[in-house]
């Protein structure tokens, strides 16, 4: 097993020597190398089983290092930059040659973030490169929202997880990109479609899920998915379809009586506290004595929509 600790000179040291560590921020674990190191690159891939075509998002803790690596920032997406960061947006940027084609698989941009965790903040400003850093779990299963979580996973194959507690926000990055003089969002993730649409002052254009879009490989149907069958509708029609089977219920903010295991995202019914639930209960659920899980979709705004996103990805659809 990994060892989990606080200790940034560690993290520091074993991430200069181009070995893995993984990181706390503000939307789930990363897994995180040197991401000028192609080597430590591949070892990310390696360990996460992650196909070569899904690209690594770099994380870095300033603005002035962000624009070291890329050819240019265009305006707007600066502006929002500086609105959001440190926090829950990737934004795709045309690479310099520096960062290697492994980390973007390729592709002529780069998904750049500085993460808004202390921890790896204070990390990020003591190293002269930055982090490729995808979510620390095996490719397609449920993201990790606390260090056990990693240690579970992966930890016979890093050497240390830096514990920086539970992830407050608890779904991945949202992740934009400026094209044609449009901000597009490629990604629904932990900052919501209505913030960017305030905070840049226009309508975005959504341009999701096309996993045969070039621009946004990885955007695979079946993801963040827990092993045991996991059922997406009316909950209750769908314990009478499964009554003969042990069931663990995911809902929004309902109790639901009589099942094996259920987990409730928010009883008040608010995004934020849900998106926050979601992983650590999908993983609890997965472990547990159901034999089916059943879930519901929770509404439409905020960060429900993310949250949609990611349960469709988790379910068959009745
Ligand atoms: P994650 O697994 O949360 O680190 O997110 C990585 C995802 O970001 C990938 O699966 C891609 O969908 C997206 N991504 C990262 N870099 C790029 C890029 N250069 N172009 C398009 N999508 C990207
Ligand atoms: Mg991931």
């Amino acid at each position: 097993m990994a060892l989990i600790g606080q200790d940034i000179a560690q993290a520091k040291q074993l991430l200069e020597q181009g070995q893995l560590v993984a990181i706390p921020t503000e939307t789930v674990y990363g897994l995180a190398g040197n991401a000028l190191n192609p080597d430590a690159v591949l070892s990310i891939f390696t360990a996460k089983d992650r196909p070569s075509f899904d690209p690594l998002i770099v994380h870095t803790d300033s603005i002035e290092k962000a624009e070291r690596w890329v050819k240019y920032f265009p305006t707007p997406l600066k502006s929002l930059a500086k609105e959001v960061w440190p926090g829950p947006l990737t934004i795709l940027l045309p690479k310099k040659e520096l960062i290697p084609d492994i980390v973007t698989s390729g592709l002529e941009t780069v998904g750049i973030r500085i993460p808004h965790h202390p921890l790896t903040l204070s990390l990020l400003q003591s190293l002269d490169f930055p982090l490729a850093a995808p979510s620390a779990n095996p490719f397609g299963y449920i993201s990790p929202t606390q260090a056990e979580h990693v240690n579970q996973q992966l930890g016979d194959l890093i050497p240390y997880i830096l514990d920086g507690g539970a992830c407050q926000v608890g779904i991945e990055s949202t992740i934009v990109a400026w094209e044609n003089n449009r901000l597009h969002v490629l990604r629904l993730g932990g900052l919501s479609v209505e913030v960017i649409e305030t905070l840049s002052k226009q309508k975005v254009v959504l341009n999701l899920n096309q996993s045969s879009n070039p621009q946004a490989p990885g955007m695979l149907k079946s993801h963040y998915a827990p092993r045991k069958p996991m059922h997406i509708g009316n909950i209750d029609e769908l314990i009478k379809k499964y009554k003969d089977k042990r069931i663990g219920v995911l809902s929004f903010q309902r109790d639901v009586p009589n099942t094996t295991i259920q987990r409730i995202l928010s009883p008040t019914g608010d995004t934020h506290e849900a998106s926050k639930n979601l992983f650590r209960f999908l993983r609890e659920l997965d472990q547990s004595e159901a034999e089916v899980l059943i879930t519901e979709f929770v509404p439409e705004y905020d960060l429900g929509r993310a949250i949609n996103d990611r349960l469709q990805r988790a379910t068959y659809s009745e």
